[in-house]
C-alpha cells in the first residue's frame, strides 16, 4: 500500500468474522465441512438453486476439479477464452489438455460463440466461459453449441456472484462453475472457493475427488460400510474458520452488493460527460442480462493514453491496474501455438482496459477524489 492514498483493493470486514471464528473454534471441528461450510453450502444451494454447492480452497482449484470431472486429459482440447485469469487455463492445461484460444465479444467481453463454434473438434472435452466483471457471457448460445456437439459447459464465475442472464444466476447454466472468495473478490474469505454442480450425473464424483478420491461424503451420509480410495482427487476442503469467515461475508451479501451498486453507478453516472471528449469507454451492460458489480472499468482510446493516465493518477496517490495480458501469446500459450492476430478483440481491449480503484469500504469522499483526478485528466 504505503505508495497510495487510495489503493486498487483493500480487503473489507463484514463485522462478524471473529465472532463466528471463535463459534467455529468452540464448536470443536475446525476442519473441512463443518458447521460453517454446510451453511455455506446450503445457502448457496438454496438462493442460486443449484444441485450441489461445494467450497474449496480456491477458484483455482475448483477449476483443476473441473478439468478432472469432465475428463480432460492428454489430446483432449478445451475452448477458453485468451483474455483470462490464467488458471481459467492452467486447471485444464495441468491435467494434460491443450487449450484452443478464442477471442471475446467487444460489448461484454464474454466468449464469442462464432469462434468458439469455428474451433470445437471431436476431441474438444470442454467450453470454458468467463463472465468478465460479472456481466454473462452469451449463454444461449454456447449452451446450445455445448448440447449439439455433446460438449459441456464450465462457468468460470470467479467475478459473477449473484449476476444474471436472462432471469437466470450466473453459475446455475454451466454443467459446473467455479466461484472465487479471493480478497480481491466481492465477497472474501482470504483465499477460499466453490464449485457448483449442476449436472446432477457429476455430484458424487465432485464430493469424491475433493475429498482425495475417497467416497468419505457416502460414508457420513451412511451410504456406504467403509470409505475407501476409489477415484483420483486431492485434498480441496477450506477449513471451517474459513468458511466462518465466508459466512460473516455470505450473510451481508445484500448489503455489500448494494454499497458496490452504489459505487458502480457513482463512477457510470460522474464520468459519463467526461470520458467521450476524451474517446474514452465505459462498460455497457446488455438490457438482458445483470451485473454482479464486480469492478469498474475504462477503455482507453490506446496503450499511451492508459500509461498517461496511470501515471497522472499515480501523481496523485491513486492506484488503478489493468490486467488480461492476452493468453494466446504468453510465454506458455505460444507453446500451443498462438499467434499475435489470432484473437485481435482480447489483443486490443487487453491493451487499453484500465480498472479503477474499487472495495467494499471505499468511502464517498475517497470515490470523489478518484472521479475529481479523472476531471483533471486531458487526455
Ligand atoms: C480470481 C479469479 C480466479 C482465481 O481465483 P482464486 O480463488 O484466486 O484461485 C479465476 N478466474 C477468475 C476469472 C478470477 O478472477
Amino acid at each position: 500500500m504505503g505508495k497510495y492514498k487510495i489503493p486498487f483493493n483493500k480487503p473489507s470486514f463484514a463485522g462478524e468474522e471473529n465472532r463466528y471464528i471463535a463459534d467455529a473454534i468452540a464448536r470443536g471441528h475446525i476442519s473441512g465441512d463443518g458447521h460453517y461450510t454446510k451453511q455455506c453450502h446450503a445457502l448457496l444451494e438454496s438462493e442460486l438453486g443449484v444441485k450441489r454447492a461445494l467450497l474449496t480452497t480456491n477458484c483455482t482449484h475448483a477449476l483443476e476439479m473441473s478439468a478432472l470431472l469432465t475428463r480432460c486429459g492428454p489430446g483432449d482440447e478445451v475452448i477458453v477464452p485468451s483474455f483470462a485469469f490464467v488458471t481459467t487455463v492452467l486447471a485444464f492445461v495441468m491435467r494434460g489438455a491443450t487449450p484452443v484460444f478464442v477471442d471475446v465479444l467487444p460489448e461484454t467481453l464474454g466468449l464469442d460463440p462464432r469462434h468458439v463454434e469455428a474451433k470445437i473438434t471431436p476431441r474438444t472435452k470442454a467450453i470454458v466461459a468467463l463472465h468478465y466483471a460479472g456481466v454473462a457471457c452469451e449463454m444461449d448460445e454456447l449452451l446450445a453449441l455445448g448440447q449439439r456437439h455433446g460438449v459441456p459447459i464450465v462457468e468460470d464465475n470467479a467475478h459473477g456472484l449473484y449476476g444474471k442472464y436472462r432471469g437466470r444466476w450466473l453459475g446455475t447454466m454451466g454443467a459446473l462453475a467455479t466461484q472465487s472468495f479471493h480478497e480481491t473478490k466481492n465477497f472474501t474469505c482470504g483465499e477460499g472457493g466453490a464449485l457448483l454442480v449442476n449436472d446432477e450425473a457429476l455430484i458424487e464424483r465432485a464430493e469424491i475427488v475433493r475429498e482425495k478420491g475417497t467416497n468419505r461424503s457416502r460414508f457420513l451420509r451412511g451410504l456406504v460400510h467403509k470409505y475407501t480410495w476409489v477415484d483420483l482427487g486431492s485434498s480441496w476442503l477450506p477449513s471451517d474458520m474459513v468458511a466462518a469467515f465466508l459466512w460473516a461475508q455470505l450473510e451481508a451479501r445484500e448489503r455489500i452488493q448494494s454499497k458496490r451498486r452504489e459505487l458502480w453507478q457513482r463512477y457510470d453516472r460522474e464520468l459519463a460527460a467526461w470520458a467521450p471528449k476524451l474517446g474514452i469507454t465505459q462498460p455497457r451492460v446488455p438490457a438482458d442480462r445483470e451485473q454482479s458489480w464486480h469492478m469498474y472499468y475504462l477503455l482507453l482510446r490506446d496503450t499511451a493514453q492508459r500509461e498517461r493516465l496511470i501515471d497522472h493518477l499515480e501523481r496523485r496517490g491513486i492506484l488503478a491496474v489493468f490486467h488480461y495480458l492476452p493468453l494466446h501469446i504468453s510465454e506458455m500459450g505460444r507453446k500451443y501455438g498462438g499467434r499475435e492476430g489470432d484473437c485481435p478483440v482480447t489483443e486490443s481491449v487487453s491493451s487499453r482496459l484500465l480498472r479503477l480503484p474499487f472495495f467494499n469500504s471505499l468511502s464517498e469522499s475517497e470515490q470523489g477524489e478518484v472521479i475529481g483526478a479523472l476531471h483533471e485528466f486531458d487526455g
